[in-house]
């Protein structure tokens, strides 16, 4: 299985207080009267924190929050500034942002390249019209695709995030958006399965029963399948679920959230590659399935949970580390009798 090899990133969360916007699934409104201020000059101490400690070379200064470039412009700036001494004596490689697809014009990009930014990362969340409208999120499916196209003509790098399982997700529109964005081919990707947050109107309609939140277990059916479509296709998933954090924890009111939600989802694919192998053994043979030492707990699932499901299959697999190739299953017949040998 690909590991994606990351240079460091500083992140900095800028919230969008003030934002004009209802998106469904965000919180910003029930927690802006919470929230600690953040300002330029909060910024800025974050900032000579965290390079007074030695950073990876290629560290890039990343804004995220989601809205950057749709701060009022002074502000935005001010920001940037902060950024431009780690920038010029090369402790930052370049800046990222994240932002939404409708926050991208010329002069904007022209404003961020001037400060050093690289990469810009977009929410799309879902590229058909109908999810987009149900969870207002104020913004088309079009819009992604032309700021993708602004973007890469100026020469920026362009990361996306999607989520799944939003109200109105069903298979068909989230067969629609991952085709986007095999067609997008984005330098990077990020994909969050559904959280219901404190404070949100997805709280509101799962408490009125109009939206149920995807479980943890289709989630992961899910993702792992996109997962492996875009590895196929070379998009580097630079994240799957969000990150875990004790506010996270204690905000979450439902949806699909586990700390280690990429490992579930590796596993869940491991799962499925020995499942196509198994068949070709008689059911009842003891197998030895050889792995990557690096394989081994994603392999073996969280609580065991692949072992077991193959011991319902019928089989009783054992898996040891072994001398091969990280990615690569080696399964044997372990039996009395001689053995019969599958790569995969
Ligand atoms: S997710 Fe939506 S509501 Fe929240 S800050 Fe971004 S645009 Fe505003």
């Amino acid at each position: 299985m690909g590991k994606t090899v990351r240079a460091g990133i500083v992140p900095l969360f800028i919230p969008h207080m003030g934002c004009p916007h209802h998106c469904s699934f965000c919180d910003q409104r029930s927690i802006s009267g919470q929230q600690q201020r953040v300002t330029p000059q909060t910024v800025a101490k974050e900032l000579r924190e965290a390079f007074s400690y030695q950073q990876p070379p290629g560290t890039e200064i990343a804004f995220f929050g989601g809205s950057f470039t749709c701060l009022p412009e002074e502000l935005m700036c001010a920001f940037l500034e902060q950024a431009a001494p780690f920038l010029q004596n090369g402790q930052a490689a370049g800046l990222r942002c994240s932002t939404r697809p409708d926050g991208i014009n010329l002069h904007t990009l022209a404003l961020l390249r001037k400060y050093g930014m690289k990469t810009v990362e977009l929410g799309a969340q879902s590229l058909d019209e109908e999810v987009l409208l149900r969870n207002q999120r104020g913004h088309t499916s079009q819009d992604v695709f032309s700021a993708v196209q602004l973007l890469r003509e100026n020469g920026f790098r362009v990361g996306l995030q999607i989520m799944t399982g939003l109200p109105g997700d069903t298979p068909e529109t989230l067969e629609k958006t991952v085709r986007g964005v095999l067609k997008i081919h984005p330098d990077m990707l990020r994909i969050y399965p559904t959280v219901v947050l404190r404070g949100t109107l997805l709280e509101n309609w799962m408490r009125d029963g109009s939206f149920q939140p995807m479980g943890l277990d289709e989630a992961v059916d899910i993702c792992s399948g996109i997962l492996a479509r875009m590895e196929q296709a070379g998009i580097p998933v630079i994240r799957l679920g969000l990150h875990a954090s004790d506010t996270l924890e204690q905000e979450m009111v439902g949806g699909a959230y586990h700390p280690a939600f990429r490992e579930l989802c590796e596993s869940r694919l491991i799962r499925e590659k020995v499942d196509r192998e198994l068949g070709s053994f008689a059911a009842g043979s003891r197998i030895l399935l050889r792995v990557s030492s690096k394989d081994v707990s994603r392999t073996v699932g969280q609580k065991r949970a692949n072992l077991q499901h193959w011991r319902q299959m019928g089989y009783q697999v054992t898996v040891r580390a072994a001398d091969v190739q990280p990615g690569s299953l080696l399964l044997t017949e372990d039996s009395d009798y001689g053995y019969l040998q599958r790569g995969v």
